[in-house]
């Protein structure tokens, strides 16, 4: 493994958190921020985590109020 590998491995469980929008640690908050952007593996898997939640929402959005935040 190289060390790319373990920042992503790093980063990634932060990812879900990230694409709802709840707030992170200082630290991971910049982590997650700068490694979106130099790495575009883990930009698909984010686009991927932030799809999903879009679809997930979509489909509670009739039975709940959306949180705008
Ligand atoms: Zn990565």
């Amino acid at each position: 493994m190289n060390a790319i590998d373990r920042l992503c491995r790093g980063v990634r469980p932060h990812f879900s958190d990230h694409a709802d929008g709840l707030p992170l640690p200082a630290v991971a908050a910049v982590t997650v921020g700068l490694h979106l952007l130099f790495c575009p593996m883990c930009r698909r898997t984010y686009a991927s985590v932030r799809a999903s939640r879009d679809a997930l929402r979509a489909l509670g959005a009739a039975d709940e109020p959306v949180n705008p935040g």
